[in-house]
């Protein structure tokens, strides 16, 4: 994309460039930044010199006026400007005061994918060894724990991508099953050219999305019907002969058993299931077959299912049936979502997971990762509740009574949101540490201001395993001080050993190596010298001078028979069929402007103004049945709830689909409805689809009224841009002068949040 007006791209060649990375997606688009924050795109493998909206303006948010710039404490039921000395003193106390009274995992802790790698190492030792706490788990159980768990079943390690992005510029076939990176992440789309070219680029989603539009092939099944349509192409494959026969005697373990499952799924009955024909189904069976080269990639859409692991296990299946992965220039991958979405489930912050990828519960990693920490391995928690549960047991008899939130925005981005809003205020202390008063820390008892991007330095994984260096460009606003500060000050307040929780970003990256060596991610010989120099280091780096693993599984997968799995796996279908009461299926998912809860992206200008409100797009005859036109204010009704926006018509809409965006606050909250029903192994919640119905937004309450349905105003009522926007808040927020210390600078900032304050708990429009 060119430039946006009002903000350059900085010429080549003037000596004071800082070579980073965006702060959003997983692409992690190579940009440079100059000390006037002015942004450029940067030639890198991953975006080749593009950036999209969202990366353009990304520096917006670093003078920002939503900006926090000084922390807040709750005093009087109002959060007031307080020290850093006071707030940690604070938080130190009243965590203190919990753990003695209830046990230590009485305090969780929640992190987030946006994290950089050493900050989430950091989160996790911090939890385990300065708390002792078990609870700890991050939002990217809600990104593509699917595709992790899937991955570690066929190939006994997950990397998103085990094979460079470039690798697939030279496919014939590419198969993207439930991704949609036109808008999630357009730079990504220069990597499809080569099959799109071939007539080869198949993309599997019930909508029509933009990159559905630019696609050879568009498949649309039913919501939460994209495993079955992957059993009736591998039924196809098998019943025509195409089956990679030597590949699967070769290189694979489980064929048999996973075919007696498929026998059942014959085309024909699978356009039953799906509504995609029989026809189309063994025409794609033909082209992964014909194709020289061809990749299968599965992202959110495949994943978000309470049967997401065994969704992308079908599609792995049928990789593996073509013999795709673990050959030169074809493969299998996920296309990971949060900016670091990757490393940040590598390195501890997950409930199970140790630094490297190892096990909690596995007695060699708890003793190799004490070593390194200087703990009895004894002292180590067990693995804790996942991201819902935890959520869900906050302020519980048996769950946690105080949280710590970093860089995460739960109550607009976890599914059943008004529950997750209910139980966070249920707590008897809540802590964030954010850039801006998210919806999130808009409810918390103190709110820590912290650095973001290009103010510090720090490592980020992204989607191909590919290890980056993003670095510090300019100082942070007087008053923020970075999240490693943040623990080294509470770890100290702990009685944590001095030096233990060091601050320096490098320093820390040089113990997370040493904590990784010998596991599955092994960054070990992955240093900030080389990573400066502009070395492509994909993990596992095992060694200084080892060059990094591009491509994973070429000569064997990582089981110790150096086979892949075929796993057997059926249709059960969606957790929440519709029925007569919520005949429709209502799906979830993105825009091109905005990044996850949009607490960011809402508020950049550019990008607010482009996408200022959520949206319900429909089929005209849904919406016309329902007495709705376009541009008319619907609310999309669910078991659990009701979201509201304005009508969008699409002709290409199934007519039994609602779509609604999951990046806006308040009563246009997706997740108001969606179904937290979980996966029996990722605990992924199903984002993607659940029963529903739509109604005109002034529509007399029906006779059954959904559960928790709160009391929803119009869009044109609300305020509808910024982040500030219309969360229900269950305590009043005022930032005001106070008596306590604040830096210069800070004053407009605080008026701002006054003013968005008082116009969210009144839903005035600004
Ligand atoms: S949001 Fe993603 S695709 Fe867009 S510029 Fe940033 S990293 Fe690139």
């Amino acid at each position: 994309m060119p430039a946006p007006a009002g903000r350059t791209a900085t010429p080549d060649g003037d000596g004071t460039r800082t070579d980073t990375h965006c702060p959003y997606c997983a692409l992690q688009c190579g940009m440079t930044l100059t000390p006037a924050a002015d942004v450029a795109p940067r030639e890198f493998p991953a975006n080749r010199g593009g950036l999209c909206q969202k990366g353009w303006t990304s520096a917006s948010l670093l003078d920002s006026p939503a900006r926090l710039t000084t922390p807040l404490v709750r005093t009087g039921g109002e959060l007031r400007p307080a020290s850093w000395d006071t707030a940690l003193d604070v938080i130190a106390a009243r965590l203190t005061e919990l753990q003695a009274a209830h046990g230590n995992d009485a305090v969780a802790v929640f992190g987030g994918g946006g994290l950089t790698n050493e900050k989430a190492y950091l989160l996790g030792k911090f939890a385990r060894v300065a708390l002792g706490t078990s609870q700890i788990d991050y939002n990217g159980r809600f990104c593509m724990s699917s595709a992790a768990a899937a991955g570690l079943r066929a190939f006994g390690v997950d990397r998103g991508l085990p094979f460079p992005m470039t690798d697939l510029a030279g496919a014939d076939v590419i198969v993207l099953v439930g991704s949609n990176p036109a808008e999630t992440m357009p730079p990504f789309l220069q990597h499809l050219q080569g099959a799109a070219a071939a007539g080869g680029l198949v993309v599997i989603d019930p909508r029509r999305t933009p990159t559905a539009e630019q696609a050879n092939v568009h498949l649309a099944p039913a919501p939460g019907t994209d495993l079955a349509l992957a059993l009736g192409v591998l039924h196809a494959t098998v019943a025509e002969g195409l089956l990679d026969e030597a590949y699967v005697a070769e290189r694979t373990a489980g064929f048999d058993a996973m075919w007696r499952t498929v026998a059942r799924y014959w085309p024909e009955h699978v356009e039953r299931i799906t509504g995609v024909s029989a026809a189309d189904q063994r025409a794609l069976s033909r082209g992964l077959a014909g194709a020289r080269s061809a990749y299968v990639l599965t992202a959110r859409g495949a994943e978000q299912h309470a049967t997401g692991v065994d969704t992308v296990s079908a599609w792995i299946n049928l990789a593996l049936a073509h013999g795709l992965p673990g050959r030169a220039g074809s493969g299998y991958g996920c296309l990971t979502g949060q900016g670091n979405g990757q490393g940040g489930r590598e390195h501890g912050q997950k409930a199970d997971q140790l630094p490297g990828y190892r096990k909690l519960d596995d007695p060699a990693a708890r003793e190799h990762v004490a070593g390194v920490w200087g703990i009895a391995p004894e002292s180590l928690p067990a693995p804790g509740r996942s991201a819902f549960e935890l959520l869900d047991a906050l302020g519980q008899p048996e769950g946690p009574k105080a949280m710590l939130v970093f860089g995460s925005n739960v109550v607009v981005s976890a599914p059943r949101s008004q529950r997750v809003a209910e139980r966070l205020a249920a707590l008897d202390f809540l802590v964030t540490a954010d850039l801006v008063l998210s919806e999130t820390a808009a409810m918390a008892d103190v709110v820590l201001p912290v650095t973001q991007w290009a103010e510090e330095d720090g490592t980020m994984t992204n989607l191909e395993g590919r290890v980056l260096l993003r670095r510090k460009a300019i100082d942070p606003p007087d008053g923020v001080r970075s999240d490693l500060d943040v623990l080294a000050g509470l770890a100290e307040r702990f009685g944590q050993p001095a030096g233990r929780f060091p601050v320096d970003a490098e320093e820390i990256f040089t113990e997370l190596r040493a904590a990784s060596a010998g596991g599955v991610a092994d960054y070990s010989g992955v240093t900030y010298d080389r990573l400066r120099a502009g070395e492509a280091l994909h993990w596992p780096v095992p060694a200084v001078d080892h060059p990094g693993t591009p491509r994973l599984f070429l000569e064997a997968f990582a089981h110790a028979d150096g086979r892949a799995r075929f796993v057997a796996v059926d249709h059960t279908g969606p957790a929440e069929p519709p029925d007569a009461e919520f005949p429709l299926q209502a799906t979830t998912g993105r825009l091109l402007q905005h990044y996850q809860s949009g607490a960011q992206t809402r508020a950049v200008p550019e990008l607010a103004e482009a996408a200022a409100e959520a949206c319900i797009e429909v089929h005209p005859d849904t919406a016309a049945r329902a007495g709705l036109g376009v541009g008319d204010v619907a609310t999309v009704e669910s078991r659990r709830g009701a979201v509201t926006g304005r009508v969008r018509c699409v002709a290409s809409m199934r007519p039994d689909v609602v779509f609604v965006p999951f990046h806006f606050p308040g009563g246009q909250r997706a997740n108001l409805i969606t179904n937290p029903a979980l996966d029996p192994t990722s605990r992924m919640p199903e984002f993607k689809v659940c029963a529903a119905r739509l109604v005109p937004a002034d529509a007399e309450p029906s006779a059954t009224q959904p559960e928790a349905v709160t009391q929803q105003k119009p869009v044109t009522q609300q305020k509808p841009v910024t982040q500030q926007a219309s969360v229900e808040l269950q305590k009043s927020v005022t930032q005001q002068e106070s008596g306590t210390q604040q830096a210069s600078g800070t004053q407009q900032a605080s008026g701002t949040q006054q003013k968005s304050v008082e116009q969210r708990e009144t839903g005035g429009a600004s």
